[in-house]
């Protein structure tokens, strides 16, 4: 896949009821948002929709992995992700704006893009930290040579000596 359009779901021509969608991603995916957070992953994305008279209920289901770079050693990792999250389309004669997890479309309106939902959730699935101990290899470790890099320039820093307060060195005078 790799065009918006792949990612609209024709819901007009859809039954009452329960309908599945699978959309397999790729680096192709990422390719097409404008600055991407995330360059390369592979994810399997399955959604279940349930179509009521004026309202669908959309359920995300996605697990798979995003490639992204060790907080620690900067090595590239597959990071493992996976999530549950759920949308509801609602079709309302005058539509307000999206609130949160609403979205209200018009009464001629006869598809919706699922690609921003796919997108916004992989984004907010991705764990704050980020390390080779994560990653879907489990054998994965950090690269020795940068610990001992980084170690060794933290060592650099902790030996430089912080000037001493003369007003403290006056007061411990007095004291003495
Ligand atoms: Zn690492």
């Amino acid at each position: 896949m790799s065009s918006l359009k792949d990612y609209n779901i024709d819901f007009v021509k859809l039954k009452l009821g329960h309908h599945d969608f699978n959309f397999k991603i790729d680096d192709s995916f990422f390719r097409l948002k404008v600055n991407s957070l995330i360059e390369s992953g592979n994810l399997i994305v399955h959604i279940l929709l349930d179509k009521k008279e004026r309202l669908m209920n959309l359920n995300f289901n996605f697990e798979g992995t995003i490639q992204t770079e060790c907080d620690t050693c900067l090595d590239i990792i597959d990071l493992p992700i996976k999530g549950n999250e759920s949308i509801v389309l609602k079709i309302e004669e005058t539509p307000k704006e999206s609130d949160g997890e609403i979205i209200y479309l018009g009464p001629n309106d006869i598809s919706f893009n699922v690609y921003d939902s796919i997108y916004e959730f992989i984004c907010i699935s991705k764990p704050m930290t980020k390390t080779c101990s994560e990653s879907a290899d489990t054998k994965k470790k950090c690269n020795p040579q940068m610990l001992k890099y980084l170690s060794e320039s933290k060592d650099e820093n902790s030996n430089i000596e912080t000037p001493t307060d003369p007003r403290w060195d006056k007061l411990k005078k007095i004291i003495e």
